[in-house]
């Protein structure tokens, strides 16, 4: 039997508390910002009631968490997924502010979700349940309020309900209130693929940081959603080897390589099974792919893949996480004490917000941008992060997760102050 985490280590919100604690403690934060900063500023329960296409009438709990406006509206993605709960909404909003500062772009942080299994409704049910959703947020939403995003199980035409219902209840069509669009409507070209590059760029830096040559470099990726299919396809083209890939239904590892736009069209256009790839190697649980040998390893599905239980297992050297809360915090010092050069989250997979703050400035604007200066944008923006961060930890010696917390908190702290609480 394997033995399973704890339910603590599993709850998500622990997670982002425990890192909060330790930053905030290191950075002496005063006892009231901290506390101001430990709670959201707002969360909303919703039940939305949605017409099935049988004509039964079925009541969908959702949420909208807003964790921080201090450094600007809130921003982050709506999770459509069956194991939503308010803490896993409330943890990823928290993590979205931090990534928001760590990358400094503009925004606070907020998530949303709604319990539900999208890969068995139809599109009209899904269609009916985001416009439901949208409307019950109509007031709590904006380009100036709080602006969400796509994020698991959600995609470019959620965001285009989101776009259409918003702009029917403010009676005037309002681009900017949510990002990861279709281009036709005011998406960002290079978005789809910006968490993915975000993710590549912190690999390129980290190589270079510890002499290592991309060409040849092995990878395994976990998840081949909008993420880890992104950036299984830019590595490879960047000349890195990419031996392991997984999603929802299993892994495979193959020590050859793999032709990924291959396994992107059996995938997504003949939706065939990841794991019946022909020719892909050793078949094995998505779990097991993250802890096969390679050189670096790239959780990009989900949290909690890497705990207390299996963290001394990993082989990589280099840990970059394209997903939101892949590691447990107890799994942080075994990874350490293995000396893996670790990306943290709010850094390494903040290439897709970064982008959407682009999409934001462009639907402002009313001007876009060619795909090459977002693209440029984008690595001037991450390679920044990347080094305040690995600066700041080398500095003040603590893990790159925690320096990552503290660039951010500070940044937000220090925010907060200017403003000054209003009472
Ligand atoms: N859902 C993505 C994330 O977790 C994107 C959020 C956004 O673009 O607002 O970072």
């Amino acid at each position: 039997m394997p033995q399973l985490p704890t339910p603590e280590e599993m709850n998500v919100y622990q997670n982002a508390e425990a890192r909060f604690e330790v930053a905030a403690q290191k950075l002496g934060l005063e006892q009231g910002i901290y506390k101001y900063l430990k709670y959201p500023s707002k969360e909303i329960t919703l039940y939305i009631p949605v017409g099935l296409d049988n004509g039964a009438l079925e009541v969908f709990t959702g949420y909208r968490v807003l964790h921080s406006t201090v450094r600007g509206p809130g921003k982050g993605g709506i999770r459509f997924a069956p194991d939503v709960s308010l803490d896993e909404v409330r943890a990823l909003a928290t993590w979205m502010t931090w990534k928001c500062a760590v990358v400094d772009i503009p925004f606070g942080g907020a998530k949303g979700g709604i319990i539900c299994d999208p890969r068995k409704m139809s599109r009209g049910e899904l269609e009916r349940l985001t416009r439901r959703y949208t409307a019950e947020l109509a007031d709590w939403l904006g380009p100036e309020r709080d602006i969400p995003a796509p994020d698991v199980g959600t995609g470019e035409q959620t965001m285009a309900w989101v776009m259409d219902t918003y702009s029917m209840h403010h009676r005037q069509a309002t681009t900017a209130v949510v990002t990861g669009k279709p281009i036709e409507l005011g998406g960002s070209r290079g978005r789809r693929e910006a968490t993915g590059r975000g993710v590549m760029i912190c690999c390129d830096k980290a190589l270079a940081k510890l002499g290592m040559k991309k060409e040849g470099t092995r990878v395994v990726i976990q998840g081949f959603g909008n993420v880890g299919s992104m950036a299984a396809d830019l590595m490879q083209k960047a000349g890195y080897k990419i031996i392991g890939l997984a999603d929802i239904g299993g892994g495979l590892y193959n020590e050859n390589g793999f032709d990924v736009p291959k396994v992107i069209d059996w995938v997504s256009t003949q939706k065939k099974p990841l794991e019946d790839y022909p020719g892909g190697g050793t078949k094995m649980t998505a779990r097991d792919v993250l802890f096969q040998p390679c050189d670096v390893v790239i959780p990009a599905a989900i949290e909690n893949q890497i705990t207390e239980k299996n963290a001394s297992q990993v082989q990589a050297k280099i840990m970059c996480e394209g997903a939101n809360g892949p590691t447990t915090w107890q799994a942080d010092a075994i990874i350490d004490a293995k000396g893996v050069f670790t990306i943290p989250d709010i850094l390494g997979n903040a290439g897709g917000v970064t982008v959407s703050y682009f999409e934001w400035v462009q639907d402002r604007q009313g001007f876009f941008w060619r795909e090459s200066e977002v693209n440029e944008r984008l690595l001037d923006v991450m390679e920044n992060a990347f080094d305040a961060v690995v600066q700041y930890a080398e500095m003040h010696k603590v893990n790159n997760r925690i320096a990552a917390y503290m660039v951010a908190i500070d940044r937000v702290a220090k925010a907060l102050k200017m403003r000054g609480i209003y009472a």
